[in-house]
Order: structure tokens, then C-alpha cells, then sequence
């Protein structure tokens, strides 16, 4: 692609120069969701530090929950109740509105989870998440493989959907929510799109982008079928072919990323100890 084409298609994505810095000193943070609840604010994750991170333009940062189970990737349902998935206890967990805590999942084919990772909504209700080992020791694994999962929220009826993932990680439904895009954390450090069934299944799967550096953990997608996906050096962003269009860079490792504010776009991106923001000229495909 000549310089001057890719200039003008990061020039239609994003509306900043650069990211922006709005919190740091934290130890390794993920799963940052928005809501538009309560004047707007984002939610994420601090995994060692076992807490539950708010964050507002008004007030910065500060705690939303403490203990938290080590939660990590989180989203809202439809809703926006918070779904979390939590290292510690290996668990999907949704808080209520009175913000008790309800059990969505524990187990498979009675065998513990190994560390749900990160968790998807479905217009439906239907919630889809990943389970890689990346919370677990191997003495501490039941289950033989790492699988993907779509839950239904009613009954807790869980079904495996892929199972032949090595680390199955973010993952991201395209806006019709026909497909859905999983990252793969692992050697081969790609993300895989699949058609989803009217019955709830994965079909006809296959390699979408491979990134590099680094591997892809936290995947979105825009309003337009673009996928975001986190890197090694910073975000990179591939069409809906799976062209890379561009990358933004950032300071630290970033480990996911979110659209949010009141319009969907700004993007969140939690890379290592630190929140960085930037504006983006598209939404988010899922609104909050
Ligand atoms: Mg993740």
C-alpha cells in the first residue's frame, strides 16, 4: 500500500494523532468494558492486583470492586448487567443490578473451567466465552482441552462450540452477528472468524489475519466490520478481508481494547500497568 493511501485510511479511523494517557501505576489490566449507566464509565480489570478498576472522566480512577475473584475480560449483557470472567475462582460470574453476584458457569462435562478469559454477549442474551490455561497451573487443569463456549444465561446450559483451539482468547461478533472472530494467543497467534448458525453453532472456520508482534488477545469490532485487535507494539486494525489498514501505536503491551464514551467512539486500551485512550472515527458494532 503507498504511504499516502494508508495515511488516508488511518485518517478515516482515527481522529488523534496519539494515544493519551489516563491512568497508570496499576499491575496488569484487562478486560475494560463502557457502559453509558450513571453519566458513562468504563470498567476493567486489574488481574494480580485482584480488583475490579472504574474509571470516569470526572472522577479517574478508582475502585469498582475489591476483591474480584482476579477477574479479567468483561462485558455487559443486554441488560448491562456486568459479566466477568474470573481467573481466581475460575468462574463466569454476572453482577446484578443490586450488585450481588450470580454463578453462570463453573464446569464442563463436570470438570472445572480452567480460567475463563474473555466473554462476548449476544443480542439473543446468549453469552459466548473462552477458556484458555493462562490463570491455572498444570496440576490445577481438569479439562483436556481449551474450548470456547456459548452459555445460555437461563438454564446455565453450557456448550463446547470449538475445541481445537491452543489458547482460545478475545473474541468479537461482526455487526450482522453472523461472524464471530476469535483470537488464538499462542504459537500461532492469529484470529479465526467463524459462521454462526441460526441454532447457536460455529461453522466453516478459518484463518482470518495473523498478527504480529506479539499475539492478539482483546479483539472489537466497528460498526463498519473492522476488527481491533490488541498486539505486541500497540493496536492494529484489519478489514473485514483481513487486511492489516493500519496500527496505533502505544507505549506498553496492550492486552485488550473497547469503544466507549457517549458515542461509541473512543477507544479504551488496557496494555500493562496503564490506561490509554484515543478518539476513533467509527463506533464500536456493539453499542453500549
Ligand atoms: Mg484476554
Amino acid at each position: 500500500m503507498a504511504v499516502a493511501e494508508e495515511e488516508r485510511d488511518k485518517d478515516q479511523l482515527i481522529a488523534e494523532p496519539s494515544v493519551r494517557k489516563l491512568a497508570g501505576d496499576m499491575k496488569f489490566i484487562e478486560g475494560p468494558v463502557w457502559t453509558n449507566a450513571d453519566g458513562g464509565y468504563l470498567v476493567f480489570s486489574d488481574i494480580p492486583a485482584d480488583e475490579l478498576k472504574k474509571w470516569n472522566q470526572t472522577e479517574g480512577l478508582t475502585t469498582f470492586r475489591k476483591p474480584s475473584h482476579n477477574t479479567n475480560g468483561n462485558t455487559r449483557d443486554r441488560e448491562g448487567r456486568l459479566i466477568s470472567c474470573e481467573h481466581g475462582s475460575r468462574h463466569v460470574t454476572r453482577t446484578e443490578n443490586d450488585g450481588t453476584i450470580t454463578l453462570l458457569a463453573e464446569e464442563f462435562e463436570g470438570k472445572k473451567l480452567n480460567s475463563p478469559n474473555d466473554v462476548v454477549v449476544k443480542s439473543d442474551g446468549s453469552i459466548w466465552f473462552t477458556d484458555p490455561t493462562y490463570g491455572i497451573s498444570k496440576e490445577q487443569k481438569e479439562l483436556p482441552g481449551q474450548y470456547v463456549y456459548r452459555l445460555d444465561p437461563e438454564t446455565k446450559t453450557l456448550t463446547a462450540l470449538v475445541k481445537d483451539f491452543a489458547q482460545p482468547n478475545g473474541l468479537c461478533f461482526s455487526p450482522d452477528e453472523k461472524l464471530l472472530y476469535i483470537a488464538d494467543s499462542d504459537k500461532l497467534h492469529h484470529i479465526r472468524v467463524f459462521e454462526v448458525t441460526w441454532q447457536g453453532t460455529l461453522e466453516n472456520g478459518r484463518v482470518f489475519c495473523v498478527v504480529d508482534k506479539g499475539v492478539p488477545d482483546g479483539i472489537r469490532c466497528d460498526k463498519r466490520g473492522n476488527i481491533w485487535s490488541s498486539a505486541g507494539d500497540g493496536a492494529q486494525i484489519f478489514s473485514p478481508d483481513g487486511k492489516l489498514i493500519t496500527r496505533i501505536a502505544v507505549p506498553e503491551s496492550p492486552a485488550n481494547l473497547c469503544f466507549g464514551g457517549d458515542d461509541g467512539k473512543t477507544l479504551f486500551i488496557t496494555a500493562r500497568s496503564s490506561l490509554y485512550a484515543i478518539r476513533s472515527n467509527v463506533a464500536g458494532a456493539k453499542r453500549p
